[in-house]
């Protein structure tokens, strides 16, 4: 059996990010992740407009992360991160030993004496928390336990992967998104060299296994962008192998996160757990790194009621475990109306491209315009100060 104080469940970019966001904080936390390293490999990216910019620059880690990455055109802060980057320069500036490794979460429970959270692992053993914080992602067991809805399938996917010109391109900064017969396409670069694509087509019951395969992701897909331009083809004839990936869509209705129950007890959620978004505007990872903010700003600006200025009392307070169920509710409540909102823009994007009548395609158009206007809007939000 271990004790601890804070446990984060998921060392993905919301778990990492939150840990971080704590430890400026003044606050310890342990993260427990199920796999044996660092989720680093891989070709999965991460588009970060100036909202998630914002977020990182208060964890302290924007001008490393802005080393790494194109600025791309358009009016916003615009770059396509290598999730590995992101992981690896969050998790180096966390203290040691924050991150425990290989440990698989199956289900909570709470202390019938003291209603503190236990943590049931896959090895049988247990870990009594004070306080656990989920970001353990679409498929939570946290979220599971305080009974939020699961995500729903979408008939569609996102093939993804890096194409890597050895002599250079030539294809500026900007954005390329292009729509065919079958499937919709954009590319981004990355760097001088490095070239970022995604496609998104229906989803078909023989994904399944090509999902699994990356020769066979590649081949398929060449199947679906015959009507494309030659370079894209040659582009994607020539995708690194190992970064392609392929997901089935999920989402959580803008209703479910309406509605959810984000809190019990000394329990909550953050990421990918709390909100799934149909990944078309890119602003999921994002809206995890909002979340790591304002709930280290939530929990510090509940302590500090109780304890003032001193940080010696303000960490002997957050021992006692004392406001952090109002912290959690403050925290819920500031990022209830945010997800919504951005959960209603996804999700009438994602049916605006899943749609073939024509009236319908204007009916929807018109409803993005008057509840959202300028489609990029949802990136100039600022989650405020750490
Ligand atoms: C096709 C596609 C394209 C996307 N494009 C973008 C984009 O351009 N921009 C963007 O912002 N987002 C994008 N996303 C979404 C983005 O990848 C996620 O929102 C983000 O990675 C979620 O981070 P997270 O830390 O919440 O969850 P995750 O990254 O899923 O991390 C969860 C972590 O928890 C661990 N874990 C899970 N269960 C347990 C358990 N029981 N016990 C212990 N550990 C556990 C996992 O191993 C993992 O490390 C895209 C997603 C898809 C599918």
């Amino acid at each position: 059996m271990v004790i601890s104080g804070i446990v984060i469940v998921g060392g993905g970019i919301c778990g990492l990010a939150t840990a971080l966001a704590l430890h400026r904080k003044g606050y310890e936390s342990l993260v427990v992740e199920r796999a044996d390293s660092l989720r680093t490999s891989g070709a999965d990216t991460i588009s970060v407009y100036t909202n998630g910019w914002r977020a990182l620059d208060q964890l302290g880690v924007g001008k490393d992360l802005r080393e790494t990455a194109l600025f791309l055109c358009g009016g916003e802060e615009f770059r396509v991160l290598n999730k590995g980057d992101i992981i690896r320069t969050l998790a180096n500036n966390l203290p040691p030993n924050t991150i425990r490794f290989g440990i698989d979460i199956v289900d909570v429970e709470l202390d019938p004496i003291t209603s503190d959270p236990v943590l049931q692992l896959r090895d049988g053993n247990v870990i009594k928390a004070k306080v656990v914080i989920g970001c353990d992602g679409v498929e939570s067991v946290v979220a599971k336990w305080l009974r939020l809805k699961a995500t729903k399938l979408l008939p569609y996917c996102g093939v993804r992967g890096f194409t890597n010109y050895p002599n250079g391109h030539d294809l500026g900064n900007e954005i390329l998104r292009l729509s065919g017969d079958q499937a919709t396409l954009s590319r981004t670069p990355i760097d001088d060299k490095l070239v970022y694509w995604l496609l998104t087509r229906k989803w078909t019951p023989q994904d399944s296994r090509d999902s699994k395969d990356t020769r066979l992701i590649r081949d398929s897909t060449l199947k679906y962008i015959k009507d494309f331009p030659e370079e894209v083809i040659e582009m994607i004839n020539n995708s690194e192998l190992g970064s392609l990936t392929l997901h089935r869509m999920r989402f959580h209705t803008p209703w479910d996160l309406l509605i959810g129950n984000f809190r019990k007890g000394k329990v909550t959620v953050a990421g990918d757990a709390m909100h799934v978004m149909i990944p078309l505007l890119g602003q999921s990872a994002s809206l995890g790194l909002e979340d790591s903010i304002v709930l280290a700003r939530c929990l510090d600006q509940e302590i500090y009621k109780l304890a003032g200025p001193e940080e010696s009392r303000r960490k002997q307070v957050m021992q006692e475990n004392k406001n952090v169920e109002a912290a959690f509710d403050r925290y819920v409540k500031e990022r209830r109306m945010r997800l919504l909102k951005i959960s209603t823009q996804s999700y009438l994007t994602g049916l605006l491209q899943m749609t073939s009548s024509s009236m319908v395609k204007i009916g929807l158009l018109l409803l993005l315009l008057i509840l959202f206007g300028k489609s990029i809007s949802h990136a100039k939000y600022d989650c405020g100060r750490l």
